[in-house]
């Protein structure tokens, strides 16, 4: 049987998964799905239709394994790599997995199908949920690949300061996030590629050559034009509905966040630094 190819796009909120997914799925040879775990959260698709009427996911939103993509691990069970999944019940709260291999077949399901329906080689999924990509990871039918998005530490938190105030919580999540993806790295047979949001934004070509080189394929100059192509990601930032082409980093924070936060961040770019200047770029 063929693998089913999926790139899971890896990173905290607001590091530019969106604009990575936009990007590599104008490949011709793979679909950007975005942040399908969020589906139901956003239920508008960046071709201007909402889910339901949506010529790519009208047929498949309706089907109900969509509602089970989702799942995670409490922070000690995924640390020391036990199987205690919990998945969602309801909108707000969360259950324990009864049936982890039913999950599976239900995730490769839904890979196969839009696989299938788009004729693209490789999906990109940019759920960014750590706990699903290593369990779809270790399935012989999969071959995944992670690229792993890294933004500047302060630069995420003032994102999340500006939209809900609670600095400090996301800091320590943004830390929590490199502690499981190092993790990850040691645990899984997956392919990985790091990807520096600044570096993205200042050469999205060079920085799409280097991606697309780990993955086996060529870049195509029509990738640039990414708002051209007829993309159907749902979930994710709004970014998505904007209609420029013109990649430019979001500076704000370095002339609107208080000086106190930067010298306390300051210690969290040190530690991202520190544990990603390891050569594997
Ligand atoms: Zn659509």
């Amino acid at each position: 049987m063929d693998q089913i190819r999926v790139i899971f796009i890896l990173g905290t909120g607001h590091c530019g998964s969106t604009l990575l997914d936009l990007l590599l799925g104008s490949h011709s040879k793979m679909l950007g799905i975005g942040e399908v775990e969020r589906m139901e959260q956003t239920p508008k698709c960046t071709c201007g239709y909402a889910l339901r009427h949506c010529n790519f996911w009208s047929e498949l939103y309706l089907e109900s394994f969509l509602r089970s993509l989702r799942l995670f691990r409490k922070p000690l069970d995924f640390i020391f790599g036990n199987q205690n999944y919990l998945t969602r019940r309801g909108k707000h709260s969360w259950k324990p997995l009864k049936d982890r291999q039913q999950f599976i077949k239900d995730n490769l399901l839904f890979y196969k199908t839009i696989c299938n329906k788009s004729g693209k080689e490789i999906i990109v999924d940019s759920s960014k949920n750590i706990d699903r990509a290593e369990l779809l990871a270790a399935e012989e039918a999969m071959d995944v690949f992670l690229v792993h998005i890294v933004r500047d530490g302060r630069a995420v938190t003032w994102s999340y300061m500006k939209k809900y105030n609670k600095a400090l919580f996301y800091a320590y999540s943004w830390l929590t996030y490199y502690i499981k993806i190092t993790l990850l790295k040691k645990r899984t047979t997956a392919g990985y590629i790091r990807v520096e949001y600044e570096d993205l934004v200042k050469k999205p070509e060079l920085e799409l050559k280097r991606i697309l080189n780990a993955l086996g394929y060529e870049f195509e100059p029509s990738m640039m034009e990414f708002r051209s192509q007829n993309n159907h990601q749902v979930g994710g930032n709004d970014m998505r509905f904007h209609k420029t082409v013109e990649i430019r980093e979001d500076r704000d924070w370095i002339e609107r966040m208080p000086l106190r936060y930067k010298i306390l961040f300051k210690f969290f770019a040190f530690l991202k630094k520190s544990r990603y200047s390891d050569g594997k770029r």
